[in-house]
């Protein structure tokens, strides 16, 4: 193989912001520790809203240069997490944010939901093939929470993996590669409860009001996670990662929103479900190493 680091993590996303929120820590720590990260993500995030009242101008709806503004911000917040491999699916603009369930920008031409996902697999084979992470980590089939382009993101991350390791698919896309360890990106509902309890205690923070539990992507049982990945000593490039986004997201000490203005908490260390491959850890106990029991 090429001049590869030994660990390789590759993670795949819907829009600028969601990599900070969901993996920021995990992100940071395997930079650090010398990995490969190679962070894919499949959309610019053009149908969000804009937190900042004087960025307001670049919103779809008006100048829709929303797109071209986040992938700067995406590049400042690798910055803070030490990645230097981003990348956008198809490369930037390829495909277009599709915006929540049910608006009429799911069905635009170029929209990332409205791309078959046959369409978009083969940009993110060629990816595997030629990174050949042992990792993967994207959102469950529910996209964690229901945004379409997240359920997009999770099919076309699962099926790439799959016809990346079949001999027979695409040799002009590279050789045959099988990812050792698939996650899914998890919270355990334990956790979750916690954190807002933190920030009843803090009374709300700067914010508004207060999210529900049901607005944190992957919430499910504790039993269901099988991996705990301890980023205390990154949270603070997580946090700063996530306020390079300033479009999307505003940041008050361990607390943040959305453009819903409803406070939530950043949440250090990041939890995630193994859903392929071989459990690093005894049965019964959790994993706190993504590669786990990966041969380098
Ligand atoms: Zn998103």
């Amino acid at each position: 193989m090429k001049d590869l680091p030994a660990r390789r993590l590759l993670l795949v996303h819907a829009h600028p912001d969601d990599e900070s929120i969901n993996n920021g820590a995990t992100m940071a720590l395997y930079a650090a520790s010398g990995a490969q990260v190679t962070l894919v993500t499949c959309t610019l995030g053009e149908e969000g809203e804009v937190i900042p009242p004087d960025l307001a101008h670049l919103a779809p709806d008006r100048e829709d240069r929303l797109g071209p503004h986040r992938v700067g911000e995406l590049a400042a917040a690798m910055k803070e997490l030490g990645v230097t491999d981003h990348r956008f699916l198809g490369g930037p603009g390829r495909f277009r944010d599709s915006g929540m369930m049910g608006v009429p920008q799911n069905r635009r031409r170029r929209a990332f939901w409205n791309t078959d996902v046959d369409d978009a697999v083969p940009y993110l084979v060629e990816i595997i093939r030629s990174m050949c992470p042992q990792v993967l980590v994207t959102y469950d089939p529910g996209g964690g929470y229901g945004h379409p382009d997240h359920i997009q993101a999770h099919r076309v991350a699962m099926r790439a993996a799959e016809l990346a390791a079949e001999r027979a698919f695409r040799r002009d896309l590279g050789a045959p590669h099988a990812i050792a360890k698939i996650y899914w990106n998890r919270m355990p509902r334990s956790v979750a409860e916690e954190g807002f309890a933190r920030l009843r205690a803090a009374g709300g923070a700067d914010f508004p009001g207060i999210a529900e539990i049901d607005d944190i992507p992957g919430v499910v049982d504790a039993s269901e996670i099988t991996t705990e990945i301890d980023g205390t000593a990154y949270a603070e490039r997580k946090t700063a990662a996530m306020r390079a986004h300033a479009t999307q997201i505003d940041v008050d000490g361990p607390f943040f929103a959305l453009s819903n203005h409803l406070g939530q908490p950043i949440f250090a260390t990041e939890y995630y479900q193994l859903v392929r491959g071989e459990p690093g850890a005894p049965p019964g106990e959790r994993e706190h190493d993504l590669f786990a029991g990966v041969a380098a």
